[in-house]
């Protein structure tokens, strides 16, 4: 069993804790005291002072098998590289397949997603995709949630986008009540989680199944909300009704340029206007492909959703928007873990040890553990994977 003593660092459980030793063992946290001086066999002691100790970040969002190809076949995405997402501090992250059911299949991403678990950190996948009705593992979005460990919920399901499959929102209704039922006989959250497309309709279609259903607001997350200001406004009202929202990190100067709001700054924009950091996450999409054009217009070429874009938000909300601490690591871990019903986002005895230490000025992410391994000291990757 590894065992771990990180001495000294601030700790954030999100909320402040002070100075304090953690003790890891045996996946978990086993101590959290201002003086543990333990002497055990096998016991690794990192000195951490000068830096602060968090919950690792969790994405409800990343395409881990590759994504795109909306761009024809040459703008297909790779997969996500493992130690990219370590270095990223993301130590939870949930998978889905995005426009493409086709060549790409929920059988290859949950292997995918059983690969990163092997190697030390935490995948889930979402069955289904931006269509209805939903491609499935089993044949039903119950049975998906229901018999598949790593399966959550479904999503990416799209709304007000030409790429949607145009759902009703009896269709959406009936997804969602298959969803909620499945999650809650496996003990699962049964998320839809929701892309939202850059039509005006923006989240009319979940706001009719909210009103008109017994389908509480709470069982849908939707995303790309700072896509542009109109939509950010709608997942303001959507927030301010009981609603929760994803805002996406990745982007490009060419999605500002038209409108997209950066993650950090929605963030600070929502919290401004009343909105709990509970309700908010921020997501990677990471993999998904980003179009890059010139001057003129024209398609010049692709770049990847970022995986470590969830940090670089991190520290924007911190070091750019004055966000307090304990709310930006809500945002970028606890929120998204209670929402997804994962178990993460908090430093406390007995939980998961999956936990960031970073430079206490800087943000940089220095050591990652998860699931009480060490995957990076000191910026040195200790990964068993090539790639
Ligand atoms: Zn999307």
């Amino acid at each position: 069993m590894s065992l771990f003593l990180i001495k000294g660092a601030q700790v954030y459980a999100p909320e402040p804790l002070g100075r304090m030793d953690v003790l890891v063992g045996g996946g978990k946290i086993l101590a959290i005291e201002a003086q543990l001086n333990t002497e055990l066999p096998n016991l690794e002691v990192f000195e951490a002072k000068g830096q602060i100790l968090i919950p690792g970040f969790v994405d409800p969002l990343a395409h881990i098998s590759g994504g795109g190809g909306e761009g024809g076949f040459a703008s297909r995405t790779p997969e996500l590289n493992f130690n990219d997402a370590v270095r990223a501090g993301i130590t939870s992250m949930v998978a889905a397949l995005g426009t493409d059911a086709v060549t790409r299949s929920l059988e290859d991403m949950l292997a995918k997603a059983k690969a990163i678990n092997a190697l030390g950190l935490n995948a889930f996948i979402y069955t289904g995709n931006y269509h209805l009705p939903s491609v499935t593992l089993t044949g039903s979005v119950s049975k998906d949630i229901m018999l598949i460990n790593e399966c959550i919920g479904v999503g990416e399901v799209a709304i007000s986008d030409h790429r949607s499959s145009q759902p009703t929102s009896q269709q959406l209704a009936e997804l969602a009540a298959q969803a909620r039922v499945g999650g809650m006989l496996a003990g699962k959250s049964g998320l839809v989680f929701i892309h939202v497309g850059p039509s005006d309709s923006h989240l009319e279609l979940l706001q009719t199944v909210v009103s008109q259903t017994d389908i509480p607001i709470g069982q849908f997350h939707p995303t790309h909300m700072n896509r542009d200001s109109a939509l950010l406004g709608a997942g303001i009202a959507w927030s301010q009704t009981g609603g929760s929202i994803d805002f996406t990190a990745s982007t490009n100067e060419h999605f500002i340029a038209e409108g997209e709001i950066p993650a950090a700054e929605a963030v600070a924009i929502a919290l401004k206007r009343g909105v709990a950091a509970e309700q908010l996450t921020i997501s990677t999409d990471a993999n998904a492909s980003l179009p890059v054009f010139d001057d003129k217009g024209d398609l010049i070429g692709l770049e990847l959703g970022d995986i470590a874009s969830l940090h670089k938000a991190f520290q924007q909300l911190l070091l750019e928007q004055s966000v307090d601490m304990t709310d930006a690591i809500k945002v970028c871990s606890t929120s998204a873990a209670n929402i997804l019903g994962l178990p993460a986002g908090k430093i406390s005895i007995g939980d998961n040890a999956d936990v960031l230490l970073l430079d206490e000025h800087r943000l940089s992410i220095n050591s990652v553990f998860a699931n009480g391994q060490c995957l990076m000291h000191q910026q040195r990757l200790r990964v068993k994977s090539p790639f």
